[in-house]
């Protein structure tokens, strides 16, 4: 089953020196469950591409094409509703300094109304951060930080986990201690993940399938096959 298809995507930014094409007739399919890796190096339109599955960017040409909507006919409303079911995790984190980890956490939750979200128990366990519930952002590791970013993003139960370069800022080991909370993520909530990076290894130990991208286009898309049902 198909989740995510873009089809003939072209992104068009318009700068002081003329128009630049950020994407250029970009075709790709995600499958439910999938782990999708977005690899390139810089600019070459990962994050981009990436926040047109949950419609921060429109397509000047082409169709994006979530669980059977095509997104850019949504209106606000339904745009709002749309987007519920998206969880985000950063390269920075992006946690609130001045909030605990349990209001981080629950932030989500004053945003929309979830019929059946988690507990702010069970991400935390699931985590592992039982601990540091009532800590600040300041208090933790990059690694901890990102535990947090994660357990907000699972609150909700979404759908579909977007990762922009979730591990860049973090060293070798605590890489592979995020890839293993992801890859538990994935087996325990159904959700079908994306990955933006510029590291080869977090694609080989985490995704299933990547698209390579360079200057703006999609130029391979690897199948990663040692994944498949690994923890
Ligand atoms: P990557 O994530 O692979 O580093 P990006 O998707 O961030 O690449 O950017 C691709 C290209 O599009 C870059 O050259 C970037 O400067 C440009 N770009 C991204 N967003 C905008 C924007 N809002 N306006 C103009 N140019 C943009
Ligand atoms: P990343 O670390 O994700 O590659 P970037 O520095 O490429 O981040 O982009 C950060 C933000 O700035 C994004 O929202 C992107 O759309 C915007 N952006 C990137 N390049 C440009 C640009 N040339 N003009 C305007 N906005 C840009």
């Amino acid at each position: 089953v198909l989740l995510i298809e873009f089809k003939e995507v072209t992104k068009v930014f318009q700068g002081l020196n003329g128009s630049f094409n950020a994407l250029d007739n970009v075709g790709l399919s995600v499958k439910k469950n999938e782990i999708f890796g977005l690899i390139g190096e810089s600019g070459a339109g990962k994050s981009t591409l990436m926040r047109f599955i949950n419609a921060l960017e429109v397509p000047t040409r082409g169709h994006v094409i979530v669980d059977g909507i095509d997104v850019s006919t949504l209106g606000s409303r339904k745009l709002r509703v749309f987007q519920k079911d998206i969880g985000m995790i950063f390269q920075q984190f992006n946690l609130l300094n001045n909030k605990t980890v349990e209001e981080n956490i629950r932030l989500p939750l004053e945003l929309h109304k979830y019929e059946k979200p988690l507990s702010v128990e069970e991400v935390l366990s699931f985590v592992g951060l039982e601990d540091k519930r009532y800590a600040y952002p300041g208090q933790l590791s990059g690694g901890q930080k990102q535990r947090v970013g994660i357990a907000r993003a699972l609150i909700t139960r979404p759908k579909i986990l977007l990762c922009d370069e979730p591990t860049s800022a973090l060293d070798e080991r605590t890489t592979e201690e995020i890839i293993r909370v992801l890859k538990r993520a994935h087996q325990t909530f159904d959700v079908t993940i994306v990955i933006v990076t510029h590291e080869l290894n977090v694609i080989k130990q985490l995704c299933d399938r990547a698209a390579v991208l360079e200057d703006g286009r999609i130029i391979d898309v690897i199948s990663i096959e040692n994944n498949a049902g690994e923890t």
